[in-house]
Order: C-alpha cells, then sequence, then structure tokens
C-alpha cells in the first residue's frame, strides 16, 4: 500500500463522514445558546470572584446552563476539581455510605482502582470507608439486562458505568443501548442510582446520559465539555439531591455548593462550553482519519472508520512497544507546543502500570487536544484522542505514519 494513496483515501473518509455529522452538532449548539439565552448569560457573568466565593454570579449561573444543556437537574461545575478522577470521587463518595454497595458494570478507568481501593488497598478509599464492591461483566454491544438484575443486591446502591472504552479494547457505550439498560434497571430497582462515568462522552452523541435516565454522570473540564479552552476542573451533574451530597464532599458538609470562588475568568468555561460541540466534533475527524489510515495499512482499529461512536476514542493495534513508543513519540513531535520533548512510558500517579503520553497541549495535560496515550502492554494499543482542529490531527497522524515508514516501523 502506497502510504501517500493511503492518506489521500482516509482524508476523503474524514470529510464525508464529517458532512454526515454536521447536523448533529447544530443541534447540540443550539442547545447550548438556548440554555445561554433562558439564563440571560451576560458579561456580568465572564469575570472572577476571589475569598469565599458567596453569591459568585458567574460560577453559580454556569452551573444552571450545564445543568439544562445535560439534561439534569442540577450540576457542579468547577474549576478547583482537579481532574475527572475527583468529579467521579465526589459523586460516588458522596453518595455511598458503609454498608452500601457500589457495583460496576465491567471494570472501572485505571485512575479509579484507587479510589474504589479494592483490587489496590489505598487510604481514604471508598472501600476503606467500609463500601462494599462488587464488578459484573457486560457486552458493551448488547448487555443482557436479566444478568445484571440478577447482580443486584439489597445493599446495591449504586451502578456505575463507563461511557468511554477507557483503555480497553471495547465498544463505547451508546446512548441508545445505555437507555434500554438504565429502563431496565429502573423498572425493577426505581431506587438504585445509575452513575455514569461521562469522561470523553460530553457532546458525542444527540444527548447527554442524564438527559435519558442517568441519576448521576461526572466529567473533566480539560477533556470534551471544556471546547479546549477550559484551563482545568471538572463536573458533576444529575439529581439535585445526589448532585449536593458529591458538593458536600466536594468542600465540606452543610458548605457545599455555597463557596468555591472562581479564581479564573468564567469566561473561559463558558466560551468553551460554547465551542465544545464543533471542538468535539474536530476530534471525532482526527479519529475517523486515524481509523481510516490505520486500517488502509492493515492495523486492527477499534473503532472501525464508519462505525458509530459515543466517545472521542481511537484505538489502534500497533502490536509492537517499539512502535507504540515512537508512534506518541511522533505525534508529540508534530503537536504545538513541546514539540521538541521526546515523550517515555512512566509510572503515572493513580496509575498501577507504566503509561507513555503524548500531549503538547496549550492547556497541560487536556486530551481534547490531540493526545496520544498507552499502557505498556501487549498487544500495544495506542488510545488516541482530541486535536482541536481536523488540520492538526491530519498534519500529525499523516507525518507520523510517514516517519513510521521512514524507521522500518510500518
Ligand atoms: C480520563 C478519564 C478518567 C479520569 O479523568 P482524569 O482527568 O484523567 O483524572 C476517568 N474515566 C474515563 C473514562 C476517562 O477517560
Amino acid at each position: 500500500m502506497d502510504i501517500e494513496v493511503a492518506i489521500k483515501r482516509a482524508g476523503e473518509q474524514m470529510a464525508a463522514w464529517g458532512q454526515a455529522r454536521a447536523s448533529l452538532e447544530e443541534t447540540r449548539l443550539e442547545q447550548v445558546l438556548t440554555a445561554f439565552r433562558n439564563h440571560k448569560i451576560g458579561v456580568h457573568h465572564l469575570g472572577s470572584a476571589t475569598g469565599y466565593g458567596y453569591g459568585d454570579v458567574g460560577r453559580d449561573a454556569l452551573e444552571e446552563v450545564w445543568a439544562e444543556v445535560f439534561g439534569a437537574e442540577a450540576a457542579l461545575v468547577r474549576q478547583q476539581i482537579a481532574n475527572g478522577t475527583q468529579a467521579i470521587y465526589l459523586a460516588l463518595s458522596g453518595n455511598l455510605k458503609p454498608g452500601e454497595e457500589l457495583l460496576y458494570l465491567g471494570h472501572p478507568y485505571d485512575t479509579l482502582e484507587q479510589v474504589i481501593g479494592a483490587k489496590v488497598p489505598t487510604p481514604c478509599s471508598l472501600v476503606e470507608s467500609g463500601i462494599l464492591y462488587r464488578e459484573v461483566e457486560i457486552d458493551f454491544n448488547s448487555p443482557d439486562i436479566t444478568a445484571v438484575l440478577a447482580a443486584i443486591r439489597p445493599e446495591t446502591k449504586i451502578i456505575a458505568l463507563q461511557r468511554s472504552r477507557g483503555y480497553e479494547w471495547r465498544p463505547s457505550l451508546s446512548l441508545d443501548v445505555m437507555a434500554k439498560l438504565i429502563g431496565g434497571i429502573k423498572q425493577v430497582y426505581p431506587d438504585v442510582i445509575v452513575f455514569v462515568d461521562n469522561c470523553y462522552g460530553e457532546f458525542v452523541e444527540y444527548c447527554e446520559p442524564t438527559a435519558i435516565g442517568a441519576d448521576l454522570i461526572a466529567g473533566s473540564l480539560i477533556k470534551n465539555p471544556g471546547g479546549g479552552i477550559a484551563p482545568g476542573g471538572g463536573y458533576v451533574a444529575g439529581n439535585r439531591e445526589l448532585v449536593e451530597r458529591a458538593a458536600m464532599r466536594f468542600t465540606a458538609p452543610g458548605v457545599g455548593r455555597e463557596v468555591g470562588a472562581s479564581l479564573t475568568e468564567n469566561r473561559l468555561f463558558y466560551q468553551g462550553l460554547f465551542l465544545a460541540p464543533s471542538v468535539v466534533g474536530e476530534a471525532l475527524r482526527c479519529a475517523v482519519f486515524a481509523s481510516a489510515l490505520f486500517t488502509e495499512l492493515g492495523f486492527h482499529v477499534l473503532p472501525t472508520p464508519d462505525a458509530e461512536r459515543s466517545d472521542i476514542i481511537q484505538a489502534i493495534q500497533l502490536e509492537s512497544p517499539e512502535r507504540l513508543v515512537a508512534f506518541c513519540q511522533y505525534i508529540q513531535k508534530y503537536a504545538p507546543i513541546d514539540s521538541y520533548v521526546t515523550p517515555e512510558p512512566w509510572d503515572m500517579p493513580g496509575y498501577t502500570r507504566q503509561v507513555i503520553m503524548a500531549a503538547g497541549a496549550f492547556v497541560q495535560g487536556s486530551s481534547i487536544e490531540l493526545s496520544a496515550d498507552a499502557p505498556m502492554v501487549e498487544p500495544y494499543i495506542v488510545y488516541l484522542q482530541g486535536g482541536l482542529n481536523r488540520y492538526h490531527g491530519k498534519i500529525a497522524i499523516s507525518n507520523t505514519v510517514r516517519e513510521l515508514a521512514q524507521r522500518g516501523l510500518l
């Protein structure tokens, strides 16, 4: 296969895919605009506050806009939430008491292993606090609802689902499949809380899990919903009472959402949310381009170029550690920031295996910007995601392939 021919074909597939998607992006942007209008967002919301942050109007209105866009009763959207892991921790720990059980469908994302503390005993983990934990395997394409129902016990308080594939060779959980699953659970167990780890899923589909029955969701602002503009932060959204409990865990019992000043201008969060529908679309085009190109080159990819997507991740089986490390190094080389840096595998905090991460991003570690990461395990799958615009994705991925070929690694 001639590489230049493959690059040209992948570009054509990306363009065709993007055309079919355009109306979804327009619909999602219209939801955002409507929420801004309904809450009369004005210049006075875009600044920042200091100190305790009582009556921080920009922050409070942002949380209301967020709830509306996400089809939720309430949201906690804060700069001080350090990452997606903390947002998920707040949602779970705020709503589980000792003796109650968290039941995960499938496996949690790597950094949650220590939050849960079942496999990796960890100070302050859920398990250390007396919370029970179990996992049940599911097929993410067509989950067996009967098996899920059979796994629920009187102690089961929260059922957790991860929408994105994370670091797993499995499909993302589509909203249609998720809606059926939640409906099936709620029919028999209306009081069980369904939590969704929504990281990497925001704005990929027509709505968010909270609009189709999930009680509580969480995610990171340096992934999809920050639109590449938010400099940090995380969110929890869902039923008001559940979000309030997460907020108590976030600040202090009795204090909740009332404090936590927006120290950085709120404009970055509003503008990020406004841009998110189209930025997520750009990231998806980059993923489709990579999927099409590596398919042409004979690699196993997930998802395939024209498959349905519910997250922005593109997984590619690179089959050798040398090719995996080189891939990440070239993605870094063609990044706008830190192009001169060479990423290497390392023991990253929160991860239990060595990972390599390429992220030459304006916002450090932002993975709505083009980034590639991978745990160093067979069959050496790289997880590629992000891209603030399709041209950067195309340039970086094409040049990565050209360089891999020159080094005899293809
Ligand atoms: C990124 C991610 C997390 C954790 O978010 P961090 O911001 O890296 O802490 C959790 N779950 C999924 C599915 C993720 O993609």
